[in-house]
């Protein structure tokens, strides 16, 4: 796994259409000042851009260990680690992404977690699918 580490401040484009500012823990905490992103997940990302040719909105991506808990995160989510993002892409259900996404699980190398609204992936080394949906989660 490539780990890339960057300032929560700093400006740059990581892929032909990912931009660092995506990644930024949401949080507001002085203390949170740098942002952790795998290359995997980023390949991953711009794989799935361009399948669907429309745009992703990344609502969660890398997550301080505060706000994790803030926002009632897994204790050993993988969005502390970089590994980790909630996508939903444009104009395609949720549904209609994890379908695609379970389709070709072994070329991407991902694990998929299944929301209502939104699609978690991760680069985790195992390939797990896991549901999330009419658990009263959003
Ligand atoms: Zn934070």
């Amino acid at each position: 796994m490539l780990l890339h580490t960057y300032n929560k401040n700093e400006k740059k484009q990581l892929t032909k259409n990912f931009n660092l500012n995506e990644f930024h823990c949401n949080c507001a905490y002085l203390e949170c000042s740098q942002t952790y992103i795998t290359e995997e997940l980023l390949v991953v990302l711009q794989v799935i851009r361009n399948y669907f040719k429309e745009c992703i909105k990344i609502t969660s991506a890398y997550r301080c260990f505060r706000y994790n808990k803030d926002i009632s995160g897994a204790i050993n989510s993988q969005h502390l680690n970089g590994f980790a993002c909630d996508i939903q892409v444009i104009g395609v259900s949720a549904f209609e992404v994890q379908e695609y996404l379970i389709m070709n699980q072994r070329d991407l190398n991902i694990t998929i977690g299944r929301y209502n609204t939104f699609t978690h992936i991760d680069v985790r080394d195992e390939l797990i699918v896991f549901d999330m949906r009419d658990k009263g989660n959003k």
